[in-house]
């Protein structure tokens, strides 16, 4: 069963951010042009990219331009409304949470960094 990706935490440049929030928000904003995949490759983690990104997509779509998402903030639920469909929630067949795919998707980046496969 999957459903629309809702972010868990805030992303922002002085947010602790989430790592699965991270991957969906980076490849919605890849896949439609906002954020060109850098050299390094895509990795969970921000980057100055992803907040350039995010500012363009809200420059570009009337948004309030800070960089910064919430969850149920305009910029999630915009994004919700017309980039959803490339970012379903994905359930961690061992803890049973809501995650995003980073490393599988299967598991979740938690158990899967306690060593679950
Ligand atoms: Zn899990």
């Amino acid at each position: 069963m999957t459903q629309d990706y809702r972010l868990k935490s805030a992303i922002g440049a002085d947010r602790e951010t989430d790592l699965d929030d991270v991957w969906v928000v980076k490849k919605n904003l890849r896949d439609n042009g906002y954020y060109s995949e850098p050299s390094y490759g895509m990795t969970p983690y921000p980057d100055q990219f992803m907040f350039d990104a995010i500012k363009q997509y809200q420059k570009e779509n009337g948004l309030k331009v800070d960089g910064v998402m919430l969850p149920d903030g305009e910029t999630e639920q915009h994004m919700l409304d017309n980039l959803a469909a490339k970012s379903p929630t994905l359930w961690c067949t061992k803890c049973k949470g809501p995650h995003a795919g980073v490393y599988s998707m299967r598991i979740c980046h938690n158990c899967w960094e306690k060593g679950e496969r």
